[in-house]
């Protein structure tokens, strides 16, 4: 069973990943948008774990709504709305059960990546966030590492891809044979879950 204290580990071990990965995020974005998404993700999670520190969360709904409602509002970028989109209706989704089991977080996940579907008009194929993050909350059935996995391969497989939505849109073929920073740093969120499950 995972409960609040082990979704708090996520958020912070996340926040490690990106922290340490932003200059990559960046390099990324740089080939395909304007430079900001390691920026924009390191100054996003730095709030969550702060917020996460400052305020008492006792359930795992409680601990991804605030995670997200604080990249909300703390990222102006395309990726912070989705991102906190994703947790937030993921926390949604897991509503106000002390633990939950993998196969719950499954579920709940994929109710949030289809929220950032809906939010961003975008969907698998279209060089995005949700090309890692929807296989990965389909191999969560399996297992933390199949989705670790799923995410990485999602993330890799963006780069012959011709990108369909965001800023890389606008480079139309040029986008083509450049990882997308958003999967990228989607890959890095669930590594992060399978580090904090193992
Ligand atoms: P911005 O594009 O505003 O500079 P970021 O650089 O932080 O924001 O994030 C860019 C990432 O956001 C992209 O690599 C892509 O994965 C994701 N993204 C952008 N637009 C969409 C969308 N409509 N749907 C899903 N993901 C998107
Ligand atoms: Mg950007």
């Amino acid at each position: 069973m995972l409960d609040a204290g082990f979704f708090r580990r996520w958020m912070t071990v996340a926040a490690a990943a990106v922290d340490r990965e932003a200059d990559r995020l960046t390099e990324l974005d740089s080939a395909i948008g304007d430079a900001d998404h390691g920026t924009n993700m390191r100054r996003g999670f730095a709030a969550v774990t702060a917020v996460l520190e400052k305020e008492a969360t006792d359930t795992p709904g409680a601990v991804l709504t605030l995670s997200g409602r604080q990249l909300i509002s703390t990222v102006g970028g395309a990726s912070g709305p989705l991102y906190g989109t994703l947790l937030r209706r993921t926390g949604k989704a897991l509503g106000d059960a002390a633990e939950v089991t993998p196969q719950q977080l499954a579920e709940a996940l994929r109710t949030g990546v289809a929220a950032v579907a809906q939010l961003g008009g975008a969907k698998a194929g279209d060089k995005t966030m949700l090309d890692a993050l929807e296989p990965a909350a389909r191999a969560l059935d399996e297992s933390f590492a199949a989705a670790r996995e799923a995410a990485e391969q999602g993330a890799l497989a963006t780069v012959p891809m011709l990108a369909r939505k965001g800023r890389a849109s606008y480079l139309g073929e040029r986008s083509v044979g450049h990882q997308d920073p958003g999967a990228t740093s989607s890959a890095l969120l669930i590594a992060a879950l399978e580090e904090v499950a193992r």
